[in-house]
């Protein structure tokens, strides 16, 4: 069956999710979107106030930034698969909590094992620790330059933790543009190497 067929399934499980308690506050649940048969999954932590809005991932401030990020590596939004690994907006932006992580899971464990991607771009501390089994706690900054291999019923991925954008925003607007340059060198050798395979 093709990806996109099995990803409209998995939506379809996912339904009216209430099985967790952000399903109280939000206004959409934001699935993912992208391509079916990309090699480029990128993960995300929640969606923030567009995109509950909207339902789709990435559309806010961070959005514009992770957009130019990924055309560092010569790709537009079109070619690659964007989701989170929450569903649903925290309140008031917060940290999603161990429980509402543990309650989408295996939708995302879905989701990767119907795309198959060859990388996981795994966006800040959450999704990046998320992708280590048994889940860890470490920060992006050592995570950044670890080899770390999404290992779930079977599927192994190579994933690279990268910062997430709102983050950078952050550093860049302090004027501090060190953790920039080294996303972005990361984000350039990342896209030679998936390009000589
Ligand atoms: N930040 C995230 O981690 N995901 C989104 O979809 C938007 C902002």
């Amino acid at each position: 069956m093709p990806a996109i067929n099995d990803l409209a399934y998995i939506q379809q499980r996912l339904g009216n999710c209430t099985r967790c308690r952000l399903s109280v506050a939000r206004e959409n649940i934001v699935f993912g979107e992208g391509a079916a048969t990309t090699s480029i999954m990128l993960i995300g932590e929640s969606p923030g106030a567009k995109e509950d809005y909207t339902a789709r991932p990435f559309v806010g401030d961070s959005g514009v930034m992770l957009t130019k990020m990924l055309r560092v590596m010569a790709l537009e939004r079109s070619q690659v698969y964007i989701t989170n690994l929450v569903k649903c907006r925290p309140p008031d932006n917060r940290d999603p909590f161990p429980e509402e992580i543990n309650a989408c899971m295996p939708f995302l464990h879905a989701q990767i094992h119907v795309l198959k991607p060859k990388i996981i771009l795994a966006i800040g501390r959450y999704a990046a620790n998320a992708m280590i089994s048994p889940i860890s706690f470490e920060p992006v900054s050592d995570l950044i330059t670890k080899e770390i291999v999404y290992a779930h019923k079977g599927n192994l991925v190579p994933v690279q933790a990268i910062y997430h954008p709102a983050y950078l925003r952050r550093q860049l607007r302090k004027g501090d543009t060190v953790k920039f340059k080294q996303m972005l060198q990361i984000m350039r050798d990342l896209a030679r190497k998936i390009t000589h395979g």
